[in-house]
């Protein structure tokens, strides 16, 4: 199975495919799920907008 990665890159560019957790500011990287992100390290969770 392909590793998921930070970074996806489009049309040559390099998009960041996921957002930083609000509370622990950059660097932490907030985990994708199916309807939601959450911070594994605060415990912040966010619904997701499509
Ligand atoms: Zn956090």
């Amino acid at each position: 199975m392909e590793k998921r990665e930070i970074y996806t890159v489009q049309n040559g560019k390099v998009v960041r495919s996921r957002r930083f957790c609000p509370k622990c500011g950059p660097g932490v990287f907030l985990a994708e799920h199916e309807d939601r992100l959450t911070c594994g390290r605060c415990g912040y969770s966010e619904t997701k907008r499509k």
